[in-house]
């Protein structure tokens, strides 16, 4: 496993030390590893089919020589999830999620802290120091635990407890520090240079670049499996990475794969990278839509998600800027409100409860898409960062659980029983009726309601089993489809509208294409709302069921 590291400033070649962090030639901190890409491209795809899928099967493009599997928690090889219930919401079929929840340590960190300390072991370094908005310093913590190695942890005051609880399990000395990140990296790194250790530079350690490339390689692995049944070369790429960042070292080490893979052949085609920060801490958003080569930073961030709150990225934003262009990518921002939101979605809609953080990318994927920036036919894969954590109280707001009292010694059983049960829920709930001949959309209508209240919801296939369900049943709301074989949804409402027992239930007309001016004019005043296929993202579509049932 020769490699070598070459500096990005002025090319000079150097072997790797990690304590050598400056280029003797010019000293610039800016350096990466380089491999024998030419033996590689040739030897290890054949190799891969043996290999367990975690990161170490990418071991001749680490910069590791004796990949030491003590250490090893299991780390990369995460799942790519299928979204499909996030693609019909958003009209967007081709939609994946990076799962990087499922690491270790339940963040993608954990590639990071497995690389960076099996490095460390290597060259007999026994302790070290990082600043960190939570994750790093609990992936290290971990690693760092198996590996024998001190960590001196600095986190800021606004870290969730929780996170430096987990931090400190592991049996690492947390520090807190009352300020924003970038004072809190300043106040690490003067700790780190008086004792000489050796610290954690972020996007500027050459193991954590190389450990974030290995996401590119599974993911062009694992497009390539799920498209194609095989796993022949070249590799399938998707249009889109999307993450949300903080110092931007994710997206840096995940272009590089991209970029190595492309040079070997493995791949014909680096998607186009789009980077998402928080709208109170988005220096390079704002930077590079000023057209900016240089960074202009931020000194008191305004978000609560701390995770992303780097002010200052320094010239990790001149090399993110240079692969947004390149890749023609994009920077966005998106407030905090709509990352909690996107929280909602993906933890109601596709069963994954992410942190604040990683939903920020999930809110920039809709932003975009809503832009027409990412086209509805294009692939994306979407960067779950990272994990639950205990869900913060703002984020559920009031109502999200009730609370029964179990019957006491003075009612009798039954009657205690049934009255406890009035609790749960009471007898009747709205009745909606789904009349919809596509079964995914019907499960998804039926979901977006489920997530959202207590409906008790009627399904019907066609328009004529619409018909009989609705006279029938007299739902209080029925959602209808218009294009449907035999009876269509023009028929439908015309038969409603015309029978004095359903004249007055208000619809919800749904539909997946653009209606012609008679279409529209057909339904204009037999209608409460249109909802257009592909934009249930939009709240306007629950607000108007809530308004129209209460
Ligand atoms: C570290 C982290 C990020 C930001 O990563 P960078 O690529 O270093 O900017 C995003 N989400 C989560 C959960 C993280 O832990
Ligand atoms: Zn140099």
């Amino acid at each position: 496993m020769a490699f070598t590291i070459k500096c990005v400033d002025c090319g000079h070649v150097t072997p790797y030390y990690p304590t050598s962090t400056n280029c003797p030639k010019c000293n610039s901190q800016w350096r990466e590893a380089l491999y024998d890409y030419e033996t590689i491209a040739n030897t290890l795809p054949g190799l891969l089919p043996g290999r367990s899928f975690d990161l170490w099967r990418y071991r001749e493009l680490l910069p590791i020589n004796h990949p030491n599997e003590s250490l090893s928690l299991g780390e990369g090889g995460s799942p790519l999830l299928r979204a499909g219930n996030l693609g019909l919401l958003l009209g967007c079929p081709n939609i994946y999620i990076k799962d990087e929840r499922q690491g270790p340590t339940a963040s993608f960190k954990d590639r990071q802290a497995a690389i960076t300390i099996a490095a460390l072991k290597e060259a007999g370094i026994t302790e070290m120091v990082a600043a960190s908005t939570g994750n790093v310093a609990i992936s290290y913590s971990a690693y760092a635990s198996r590996a024998g190695v001190k960590l001196w942890a600095f986190v800021t005051s606004l870290v969730p407890s929780v996170k430096m609880r987990e931090i400190a399990l592991y049996g690492s000395q947390v520090i807190k520090i009352t300020g924003s990140y970038d004072q809190c990296k300043q106040v690490a790194f003067e700790f780190a240079r008086q004792r000489g250790l050796y610290q954690d530079m972020g996007a500027r350690t050459i193991t954590s670049i190389e450990a974030m490339k290995t996401i590119a390689f599974e993911i062009a692995e694992q497009m390539t499996a799920i498209q194609e049944e095989r796993a022949g070369i070249p590799w399938i790429t998707p249009d889109w990475y999307v993450q949300a960042i903080s110092g931007g070292m994710g997206p840096l080490g995940i272009h590089k794969g991209f970029r190595e893979m492309k040079e070997m052949g493995w791949i014909e085609r680096i998607p186009a990278f789009a980077p998402i920060q928080a709208e109170g801490c988005a220096p390079m958003v704002t930077s590079w839509k000023k057209g900016l080569e240089k960074v202009e930073s931020i000194t008191s961030p305004q978000t609560l998600i701390e995770t992303l709150a780097t002010g200052d990225p320094g010239r990790s934003y001149e090399f993110l800027r240079r692969i947004v262009q390149d890749t023609k990518g994009v920077f966005e921002s998106v407030t905090d409100e709509e990352a909690f939101r996107a929280m909602h979605v993906l933890a109601k809609m596709e069963g994954i409860s992410s942190e604040p953080a990683a939903a920020v990318a999930f809110a920039g994927l809709f932003k975009l898409v809503r832009a027409g920036v990412i086209k509805t036919s294009d692939t994306v894969v979407v960067n779950c960062t990272g994990h639950t954590m205990p869900a913060e109280p703002f984020l559920l707001g009031d109502n999200w659980s009730r609370d029964v009292k179990f019957p006491g010694k003075e009612d009798t059983p039954q009657e205690g029983l049934l009255a406890a049960l009035t609790q749960v829920a009471p007898q009747r709930f709205p009745k909606v009726a789904i009349v919809e001949d596509t079964a995914e959309a019907r499960r998804l209508i039926r979901r977006i309601l489920q997530s959202q209240g207590n409906f008790f919801i009627l399904e019907a296939n066609n328009g004529r089993e619409g018909l009989e369900l609705i006279q029938k049943e007299l739902p209080d709301l029925i959602i209808l489809d218009l294009m449907m074989p035999e009876i269509d949804g023009f028929a439908v409402l015309e038969a409603l509208r015309s029978n004095p027992d359903t004249a007055t239930i208000p619809v919800i007309v749904t539909t997946a294409k653009e209606l012609t001016p008679s279409e529209k004019s057909r339904l204009s005043g037999q209608i409460q709302a249109l909802m257009q296929k592909g934009d249930f993202l939009n709240d306007e579509f629950l607000d108007e069921v809530k308004s129209l049932i209460k």
